[in-house]
């Protein structure tokens, strides 16, 4: 089915930069799979592989623990897509 997608290609951005483990402190790394609102982005949008999403899901839980990453965002302080920061 010719159907369009918000994100059209789907490859795993961790795999593609040869990211072998994602540590919470690395922020850089986690923006690729958190929304604006900072909540985790579900695999089906961002095409990441099952076994980076998972580090992602594990680092990015650490990381609001750390207080690295909110929990959630009051509507002021929301930030631009970080999609579109990091490219
Ligand atoms: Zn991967």
């Amino acid at each position: 089915m010719a159907e369009r997608r918000k994100f059209k290609k789907r490859y795993c951005k961790y795999c593609e930069s040869k990211v072998e483990y994602i540590d919470y402190k690395d922020l850089n790394a986690l923006k690729f799979s958190l929304s604006e609102r900072f909540k985790i982005m579900p695999r089906r949008l961002t095409g990441n592989c099952k076994k980076h999403q998972d580090m992602v899901t594990i680092a990015i839980k650490r990381a609001r623990q750390t207080a690295l990453i909110p929990y959630i965002v009051d509507r002021k302080n929301v930030i631009e897509n970080p999609f579109e920061i990091i490219k």
